[in-house]
């Protein structure tokens, strides 16, 4: 298994981390198989999406905070960040790449995005490969 750490510079954000998740692959070895990337953090996700106009992850952004307000009377987790818990799962916590002549096959307009809901914070993804 393989750890890299980035930080989050803003409190919500879709940062694109498809270089380091290709450093990761580079480190691993792998030629062939399937590469799956973790966020282990309760209010950070990730997800793949377009990574040509930065307004796609924009209105992504906006569309989450529309759906899943920051406070809402309703909200009874003590630490007061029911959001971002909340959007974390809806992105999901995991992504699997297939990785053929050691390459993500990435679709051309396609990057894997780590999701920070609660930040700005230091944070850490996991990389494990399968294959050979
Ligand atoms: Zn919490």
């Amino acid at each position: 298994m393989i750890t890299k750490i980035l930080s989050t510079t803003k409190h919500s954000q879709f940062l694109n981390i498809t270089s380091l998740v290709m450093e990761a692959l580079g480190e691993s070895g792998l030629k062939s198989g399937t590469l799956n990337v973790f966020v282990s953090h309760t209010t950070a996700g990730i997800t793949i999406n377009e990574n040509a106009d930065p307004n796609v992850t924009r209105d992504m952004l906006n569309i989450l905070d529309r759906m899943v307000p920051w406070d809402h009377p309703d909200y009874k987790h003590s630490e007061g960040n029911t959001a971002a818990h909340m959007k974390a799962s809806l992105m999901g916590n995991s992504a699997q790449i297939i990785v053929e002549e050691g390459r993500l096959q990435l679709g051309i307009w396609q990057g894997i995005y780590f999701c920070e809901f609660d930040g700005p914070r230091e944070r850490k993804i996991r990389v494990k490969v399968v294959g050979k």
